[in-house]
């Protein structure tokens, strides 16, 4: 047997099958390159779902970790720490917002984000204890908790883990009637992605967002966006709502956060919002911890440049014309996406998604595939074009272009 197949009849043998991973075993990574034990290279164009914006190991990061781990890691929120402060005025500067909530993972920011909105409503908007409600959207994605998998509608995320949690109304994502008829006096909040990742790149359709955020802003009702995937650049602006012109009540934030160094999420709102939460009421051991602030500034004083935000949008556009012309091959039927972002639908003829991802990976790139026919590319923003242009004629080549 090979290194890579010990490794990972080890790992299935002792971790629970939750995921299906391609067949390599990765040692090292640089940029938007990693290295397997064997020494094979492969081009990552998943970035880890864009927990990678900057890629692997990025210098400036790496540096503000090593730094913090030199002087203080975790404090616990018994006390303060000298990171913490700098931390939440630049994220929420960078938001355009006032207060901060920090959590580690998206899931615990999405979770913080539905427990605002309760404490809002009946604290705030006057709604009857134990009536909110919240309206989101069908095939979302927001994470792996029980609360948060009540409200999806992907049968492989929901069936076996019930009961599930109440107070969630579901509608067609992208259908702006029917949210309007889904609100009631009792809707705290909408809570959407404002591109859907895990679906598959969904885009929804012009005017959109803008339409939400009118009838939220009308009704009284907390618009939250969750840009855990869809933020911090990856579609050429700092937020994708930003594409709309939109400016949500709260943006749910993780992945990219971190640095891919550490896990670092928030919850970004106003004063009037965060602002419901007394001592005691909520909380997280690991949350802002000095090292997690370390590394998020370092990732929004990237974002404040606006460099990544603009190399995602230059890149982006090259990268969709040249989808458009994969698509015209009829190899694809359909490509979506914004920035270095896409999700592309492989024709039934040419492989499933999963077949596809395997080929890609013998020929040196990495990608993952989503909901049968539909592979994802989002590479770090860092990526070079000729390394970008190189993968996508490892693309053509598996598809007989
Ligand atoms: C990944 C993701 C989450 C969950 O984040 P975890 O860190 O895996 O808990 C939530 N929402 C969106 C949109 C995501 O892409």
């Amino acid at each position: 047997m090979t290194r890579t197949e010990v490794l990972i009849a080890s790992a299935e043998a002792n971790s629970a099958h939750n995921y299906h991973p391609l067949p390599v075993v990765v040692a090292t990574a640089d940029g938007a390159w990693m290295t397997d034990v064997e020494g094979r290279r492969f081009l990552d164009l998943l970035a880890g779902y864009s927990a990678l914006n900057f890629g692997h190991r990025n210098r400036r990061l790496i540096d503000a970790a090593r730094a913090q781990l030199e002087r203080v890691t975790l404090t616990s929120r018994a006390f303060h720490h000298d990171r913490f402060a700098e931390f939440c005025a630049q994220l929420a500067e960078l938001c355009g917002m006032e207060m901060v909530l920090p959590m580690n993972t998206g899931a615990e920011a999405v979770e913080s984000a539905v427990k605002t909105a309760r404490k809002w409503g009946y604290k705030v908007k006057g709604v009857l204890d134990g009536m909110a409600k919240i309206v989101v959207a069908s095939d979302n994605f927001h994470g792996r908790t029980t609360t948060i998998i009540s409200f999806s509608t992907d049968p492989e995320a929901r069936a076996d883990f019930g009961p599930y949690t109440p107070g969630f109304e579901i509608v067609p994502y992208g259908d702006l009637t029917a949210m309007r008829e889904a609100v009631t006096e009792n809707t705290v909040a909408v809570l959407l992605e404002p591109i859907q990742g895990e679906a598959g790149v969904l885009v929804p359709p012009a005017g959109y967002l803008a339409g939400v955020r009118e009838l939220t802003r009308e009704r009284n009702v907390l618009f939250i966006a969750d840009e855990i995937q869809s933020g911090l650049g990856r579609t050429g602006r700092t937020f994708a709502c930003e594409h709309e012109g939109v400016v949500p009540d709260m943006y749910v934030l993780g992945k990219a956060l971190g640095g891919g160094v550490v896990p670092v999420s928030a919850v970004v709102s106003s004063a009037e919002v965060l602002g419901v939460f007394r001592p005691g009421e909520h909380g997280s051991t690991f949350g802002g911890n000095p090292l997690a602030c370390a590394v998020a500034i370092e990732v929004i004083a990237m974002l404040r440049s606006g460099e990544f935000q603009a190399r995602s949008a230059e890149l982006g556009e090259h990268l969709h014309r040249e989808l458009a012309v994969l698509r015209d091959t009829g190899r694809v039927t359909q490509v979506r996406g914004r920035g270095l972002w896409a999700g592309i639908d492989i024709a039934p003829a040419y492989g499933t998604g999963r077949e596809v991802s395997e080929k890609l990976m013998d020929r040196g790139v990495l990608v993952k595939d989503t909901h049968g026919a539909t592979i994802r590319i989002a590479p770090p923003l860092v990526i070079s074009k000729e390394d970008l242009d190189w993968g996508l004629a490892q693309l053509r080549a598996v598809l007989g272009v």
